[in-house]
C-alpha cells in the first residue's frame, strides 16, 4: 500500500527543518527521548540508523491541564522539536517524522492545530485565511504569549530559520500517521509500561521532501510619548494603542480595507493624540500604533519584550480595535460577538478593582452601555501588556459580517458611535493619567503566569531577545 499525504491538510514541514528529502524504514521510538537524568531512553534497542525516526509530540504522561507526570509540572527542553530531531540525528536517522500525542492532547491532529502552521502562517503574509490567533486555543492555553514572543523570533531569524534542526523534519497530523500507527494507543501504552515502547514500524518506509522558503516582510510600531505635566508622576506612562495594520491585500488583487479593523481605532488614537497634547494629564502618555497584529500580535508583544519607556513604568494600556460598528445587521450576521447599536465591549475591567469606577465615570454623558466581555481579552493587543502585569481597558464593538473580510470598507461605519467609543477611552486614559496612585494589578483571568509558562519576569522583562531564544519551542 501506497498513501501519499499532503501539504497543509495532512503534514507540515516543521520550523526549522533543514530543506532535504529523506526515505528509509519507519521506527516508532516513543517521544524521541533520550534523557539519562531521568533514566529515560526511547531509543534503547532500537537501531535507527539511515532510518525514520518517528515519535509522539511533547513527553510522556502529559495531562490536558499541562502538568506532566515525568519530570515535573512543566515540559522540559527534551519536549521540543529541536531535542527530538537532534536526538533522533545522534542515534543516525536520516529524518523525523512528529506525531500527535492524541491521548493527552485530543485535538492535536486536527489541521489546523498542527503545530508550525501558526509559525508556517506568520511566515506567509500572503495567506488570509488564518492570520489570527485562534481564540479557542489561546483560551485553552495551546498557544501561549510566549509562542507569540517565540515566532517572532522565528520571524527574526529569516533565512537562518533552516538550520534550527538537525534533520529535516515533519509533522503528522489529521489521520495521516494511521497506516503507520495509532498515537494515542501507543501513548497509552507507554504511560502503562511507564517506560518506553519503541519498535521498528514494520513494512512502513517512509519518504518526504522538505522544502521552505521563507520570506520575510519588515514592520514597525509608531510610537510617540507626550510627556506628563507632573514632575514626579511623568516619569510613569499610560499606553494607548490601536493596530494599524490589516489584511493587505490577497491573491487575487482585492484590497482588505479594515475600515473598522482598524482605521477606526488607529483615527481614535490620533484624535486622542491631539485632544491629550493640548492639556497633558500628570503621567506622560505613550501612543503605539501596532504593526503586525493580525499577526499573531507580533507587533505588541515585540512592544512588550522591548518596550521604549521601562516596563515597570507603564501603569495601565488602553486599546482600541474595532470601534466602529454594533447594531441590528452586525447582530444577525454574528449574534454571539456583535454588539447592540449603543453597546461598547470592554475587556480587563477586572484587571484592576478600580476600574469599573473609573469607566463608570468616564462614560457620564457619553452613556454607552458598557459589557465587560473577557472572550475578547486575548484577541489584540492589550494582551501582551496583560500577560506582562499591566492593568488593561480594551474598547471594541464586537464583530459583525465583514469581520477580515474585504467588505469592511469605511461606508459601513456609524462615525458616531466610533466618536464617542473615542472620547470614552480619551477620559478613561484621562483619569489613568491622574490618579495619585497607580492601580494594582490583579490577574483575575489567571493567565499571565500560566500562559507564559515561565514567570512573566523571565519571559518579557529582560528586554534582551536572549530568553527567547533559549524557550524550548514545544
Ligand atoms: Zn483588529
Amino acid at each position: 500500500m501506497r498513501r501519499e499525504v499532503s501539504l497543509r491538510d495532512e503534514f507540515l514541514p516543521l520550523v526549522g527543518s533543514p530543506v532535504g528529502s529523506f526515505s528509509g524504514e519507519g521506527v516508532f521510538v516513543g517521544y524521541g527521548i533520550t534523557a539519562p537524568e531521568c533514566a529515560w531512553d526511547d531509543y534503547a534497542g532500537v537501531d535507527v540508523r539511515g532510518k525514520v525516526a518517528v515519535a509522539l509530540r511533547h513527553e510522556p504522561f502529559v495531562k490536558d491541564d499541562g502538568a506532566t507526570a515525568w519530570l515535573g509540572k512543566r515540559l522540559t527542553r527534551h519536549a521540543t522539536f529541536e531535542s527530538k530531531a537532534r536526538v533522533a540525528a545522534e542515534h543516525g536517522a536520516v529524518g523525523l517524522v512528529v506525531v500527535p500525542d492524541l491521548a493527552s492532547y485530543p485535538r492535536g491532529a486536527e489541521p489546523a492545530r498542527m503545530p508550525g502552521r501558526r509559525f508556517w502562517l506568520s511566515l506567509d503574509p500572503t495567506d488570509l485565511d488564518a492570520g489570527m490567533v485562534d481564540s479557542e486555543e489561546l483560551t485553552a492555553g495551546n498557544v501561549s504569549p510566549a509562542d507569540m514572543v517565540e515566532s517572532i523570533h522565528y520571524a527574526r531569524q529569516g533565512p537562518d530559520l533552516s538550520r534550527r534542526l538537525a534533520i529535516p523534519s515533519v509533522f503528522l497530523g489529521a489521520g495521516a500517521y494511521e497506516p503507520l500507527l495509532d498515537p494515542a494507543a501507543e501513548e497509552r501504552a507507554i504511560e502503562k509500561a511507564r517506560g518506553p515502547r519503541s519498535r521498528p514500524l514494520e513494512g512502513a518506509r517512509i519518504s518526504a521532501t522538505v522544502a521552505i522558503e521563507a520570506s520575510s516582510v519588515a514592520t514597525a510600531n509608531v510610537v510617540g510619548r507626550l510627556p506628563g505635566s507632573d514632575p514626579v508622576l511623568a516619569r510613569e506612562n499610560v499606553v494607548i494603542g490601536a493596530h494599524y495594520d490589516h489584511m493587505g491585500i490577497d491573491a487575487a488583487g482585492r484590497i482588505w480595507h479594515g475600515a473598522d479593523d482598524n482605521a477606526s481605532g488607529t483615527a481614535a488614537i490620533l484624535e486622542l493624540a491631539a485632544a491629550l497634547g493640548s492639556a497633558p494629564p500628570k503621567r506622560s502618555i505613550v501612543f503605539v500604533a501596532f504593526g503586525a497584529e493580525e499577526v499573531m500580535l507580533l507587533g505588541s508583544f515585540h512592544f512588550v519584550a522591548r518596550p521604549t519607556v521601562p516596563l515597570e513604568s507603564i501603569v495601565a494600556m488602553v486599546n482600541l480595535d474595532m470601534i466602529g460598528r454594533g447594531g441590528e445587521e452586525d447582530l444577525r450576521a454574528s449574534p454571539k460577538e456583535g454588539a447592540r447599536a449603543n453597546q461598547v465591549f470592554v475587556s480587563g475591567i477586572d484587571s484592576s478593582p478600580a476600574l469599573t469606577g473609573l469607566l463608570a465615570k468616564a462614560n457620564e454623558g457619553i452613556d454607552l452601555e458598557i459589557t465587560p466581555n473577557e472572550s475578547m481579552a486575548d484577541r489584540s493587543d492589550q494582551a501582551a501588556f496583560y500577560v506582562a502585569g499591566i492593568p488593561i481597558v480594551f474598547l471594541n464593538t464586537g464583530e459583525h459580517g465583514d469581520y477580515h473580510r474585504v467588505t469592511d470598507t469605511a461606508d459601513r461605519l456609524n462615525y458616531a458611535k466610533a466618536t464617542r467609543v473615542a472620547r470614552l477611552a480619551l477620559r478613561c486614559a484621562r483619569s489613568l493619567a491622574d490618579l495619585p496612585e497607580r492601580l494594582p494589578f490583579v490577574d483575575v483571568l489567571k493567565k499571565s503566569e500560566a500562559w507564559a509558562g515561565k514567570s512573566r519576569k523571565e519571559v518579557f522583562l529582560q528586554g534582551d531577545s536572549t530568553p527567547f531564544l533559549e524557550r524550548p519551542d514545544l
